[in-house]
């Protein structure tokens, strides 16, 4: 999309806005294009999505500025001169608390906070074109249907389910919720089933719904899937990780609990 019309989409939400048409993803440029706003007016936070460009970008950033920085943050309390951040670490195995002095760069998870409340915003600035100083292009993946990382239900199905055939009746239960569907690492990476997968290395998913079909429920699959409102898993093993993590645990076979759920729901329209 356009700068221009992204920036008048999300007038909304936040209070002045700036804006640039630099094209394809070129972090140097899209730094020096940051750079030039906050050097505008010294600001003390510096917040990024935590995605691959948001992370690349709050380093670069960090790095021209010497700020302190903290990535994978879900929550902020703010000090005098400083900002106690918590934040995730390995793998979503732990939590860790920082201080960080001002100024600060911040990559958020997604999910952590809600949209801001709605003020209009009184300006919107466009930012000066940078020089390109290489070309980095992301070509997106293909994907069928509801994009998950969109999507207020979100379906996945793990190693539980045995065959690409298997994972139709994962795609039919998210069709008949309106949702979309995507899966493990393991059935995205090794076996080649779907362009996308839910985690730490895949997509952050913040939907009202996410249910967990034959996923175990590890600790790199869960960071993506955290900041779900509603975790529903169906799993064959009593103590698989994912029902410490679950608000509605079905504890038995997927080959018989889906095709159920399905033949209800459809019964429900
Ligand atoms: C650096 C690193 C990064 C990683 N990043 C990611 C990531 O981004 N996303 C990700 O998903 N993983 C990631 N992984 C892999 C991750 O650690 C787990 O190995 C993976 O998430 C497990 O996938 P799974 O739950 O599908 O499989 P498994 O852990 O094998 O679990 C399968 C589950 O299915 C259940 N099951 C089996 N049969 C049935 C049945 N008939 N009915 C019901 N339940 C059944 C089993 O009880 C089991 O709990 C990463 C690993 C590493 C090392």
């Amino acid at each position: 999309m356009p700068g221009r019309e992204l920036a008048e989409k999300v007038s909304g939400l936040y209070g002045e806005i700036y804006y640039s048409d630099l094209g394809p993803f070129d972090p140097l440029a899209y730094v020096s294009a940051l750079y030039e706003v906050a050097s505008s007016f010294s600001a003390d936070i510096a917040v990024f999505p935590c995605t691959g460009k948001g992370r690349v970008l709050a380093g670069l950033f960090s790095a021209k500025n010497s700020r302190s920085t903290a990535t994978d943050v879900y929550r902020v309390e703010s000090k005098k001169n400083s900002l106690v951040v918590r934040r995730l670490v390995y793998g979503g195995k732990a939590e860790a608390s920082l201080e960080l002095n001002l100024p600060a760069t911040l990559c958020l998870l997604q999910g952590s906070y809600a949209e801001a409340e709605a003020n209009l915003a009184s300006r919107i600035n466009k930012v000066s074109k940078q020089n390109q100083s290489c070309r980095v292009e992301f070509i997106p993946k293909k994907v069928e249907g509801i994009e998950p990382d969109k999507a207020e239900v979100v379906v996945v199905g793990g190693r539980g389910i045995r065959t690409k055939e298997d994972l139709k009746m994962i795609i039919e239960l998210a069709g008949i919720l309106k949702g979309a569907w995507s899966v493990t690492r393991p059935l995205a990476v090794d076996e080649g089933w779907s362009e996308t997968w839910i985690g730490i290395t895949g997509l952050t998913v913040s939907p009202k719904l996410y249910i967990g079909i034959g996923v175990s429920g590890q600790p790199h699959h869960m960071m993506g899937a955290r900041s779900s409102k509603i975790v529903v898993a169906i799993n064959s093993d009593r103590n698989a990780p994912i029902f410490e993590e679950c608000d509605y645990g079905i504890v038995g076979d997927l080959y018989v609990v889906v095709p159920e759920m399905i033949k209800r729901l459809k019964n429900v329209k």
